[in-house]
């Protein structure tokens, strides 16, 4: 999901370079990658911190142990979601700065969201079909910036201007945004590691991008839910929520065995095994 206008921040950076006030130009140009940013920040940190977490566990008892580097790691990790602005901070300036471009038409955003009304009233969104090895992949990160559209349109709908008042469902609206980044990330990652190497996609890249895309599938339809239900009730809630399912049904996926398969390409590794990916 590409939340600016165009263009990699060198061009943009030799572009502002021309213009008369050199400071101001470089500022707006850096604003451009502000939504980027804040996601990198909030999901770097928050999956730094179950990472660390995780490792503490694994040690046992040594993980709390000063003698041992992962209780450092855990202590200085914490810090991460506090300072650069706090984590609930860039969630709710993910969402007000994509609504501010959105309203600006920068971001194509209300286009897209009148696209898919029609969809749901044809009785169409969530039919999306793909072909090729990643077919399926591609079909959830689709359906998933559906979601979005679907769970902020019913909460813009509700709350209008008042919208920034409702602290919870910017929240789960941010997580959505956070989840579909890193989805479609993890993916283009995985498409480009496999096609580098002239694989099929049954290697240890693309099942981590599998386990992330089928864990922040369900994630995404569980913060939806909670937006939804804040934003509409009854019978319509009943038929978002199935419109919700639909957008983001996905083929059972064995995400143990996938796990495993990144885990033995950990240990055959024996560290990061996608440097240079
Ligand atoms: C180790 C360390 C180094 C630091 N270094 C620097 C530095 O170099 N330069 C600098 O300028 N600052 C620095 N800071 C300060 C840091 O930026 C602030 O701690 C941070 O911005 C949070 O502000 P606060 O501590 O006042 O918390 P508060 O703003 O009081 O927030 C407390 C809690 O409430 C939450 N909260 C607040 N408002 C809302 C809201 N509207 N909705 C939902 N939740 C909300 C926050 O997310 C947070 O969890 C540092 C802090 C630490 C701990």
């Amino acid at each position: 999901m590409i939340y600016r206008t165009a263009g990699t921040i060198d061009q943009a950076m030799k572009a502002s370079a021309t213009g008369g006030n050199k400071a101001t130009h470089t500022m707006k140009v850096l604003e451009e990658y502000a939504i980027e940013c804040s996601i990198a920040k909030v999901f770097g940190s928050e999956v730094l911190d179950y990472t660390v977490d995780e490792a503490v566990q694994i040690y046992g008892g040594y993980g709390f142990h000063e003698d041992y580097p992962v209780a450092r790691g855990y202590r200085d990790s914490r810090v991460n979601r506090i300072f650069e602005g706090t984590n609930e901070i860039n969630r709710m300036l993910i969402i007000q700065m994509l609504m501010k471009r959105a309203l600006a038409g920068t971001l194509p955003l209300m286009a897209a969201g009148a696209k898919l009304q029609e969809e749901i009233l044809s009785g169409s969104a969530g039919d999306d079909s793909a072909d090729g090895q990643w077919a399926e992949e591609d079909r959830i990160v689709r359906g998933a910036k559906k979601v979005f559209l679907l769970a902020a349109g019913a909460a813009i709908q509700k709350y209008r201007d008042r919208l920034t008042d409702q602290q919870e469902i910017i929240g789960a609206l941010a997580d959505i945004v956070l989840e579909i980044y890193a989805m479609e990330s993890a993916l283009l990652r995985a498409q480009k590691g496999v096609a580098a190497r002239s694989k099929d996609s049954s290697g240890a890249i693309a099942a981590a991008a599998r386990v992330l895309l089928q864990d922040g599938a369900a994630r995404i339809e569980a913060s939806a839910r909670t937006a939804l239900a804040a934003a509409v009730e009854g019978d319509m809630l009943r038929t978002q929520l199935a419109v919700l399912r639909r957008m983001i049904k996905r083929e059972p996926a064995d995400t143990i065995g996938l796990r495993r398969t990144v885990a033995d390409a950990v240990i055959n590794a024996n560290g990061y095994p996608f440097e240079g990916r």
